[in-house]
């Protein structure tokens, strides 16, 4: 533990990338260590995060107080920062119990000749 970050090189950053992997569904999928809930997880000198949280922040700004990031696509240990939304608790919880699915509806519009 401890100061390897530096041994080999590699940025927090870096780690991060190099466990995501894309799925043929868009999703970008987290390979690394999970959650109970399912999340990805990572860790550092100073804890372990969640991957979607950091993924959105790096990419796509501070994720206001209070807020909770969504999946729009319902895939938990998906981090595509297009599919993160910072949503607060209540609309979390009624999303998760609609749970149309996100995807279905994209391949048919897609496929829909
Ligand atoms: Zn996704």
């Amino acid at each position: 533990m401890g100061g390897d970050q530096h041994a080999n090189g590699r940025t927090f950053r870096e780690r991060l990338l190099s466990r995501l992997v894309i799925d043929p569904s868009g999703c970008l999928l987290w390979t690394g260590a999970r959650s109970r809930g399912g999340y990805g997880n990572i860790g550092t000198n100073t804890g372990i995060f969640a991957v979607h949280r950091v993924m959105y922040e790096l990419f796509v700004g501070p994720i206001p107080d209070g807020l909770e990031i969504d999946h729009l696509c319902r895939v938990r240990h998906c981090a595509a920062p297009a599919h993160l939304e910072a949503v607060t608790r209540q609309v979390n919880t009624l999303r998760g119990y609609q749970a149309l699915s996100w995807h279905e509806r994209r391949a048919r519009h897609a496929s829909n000749a």
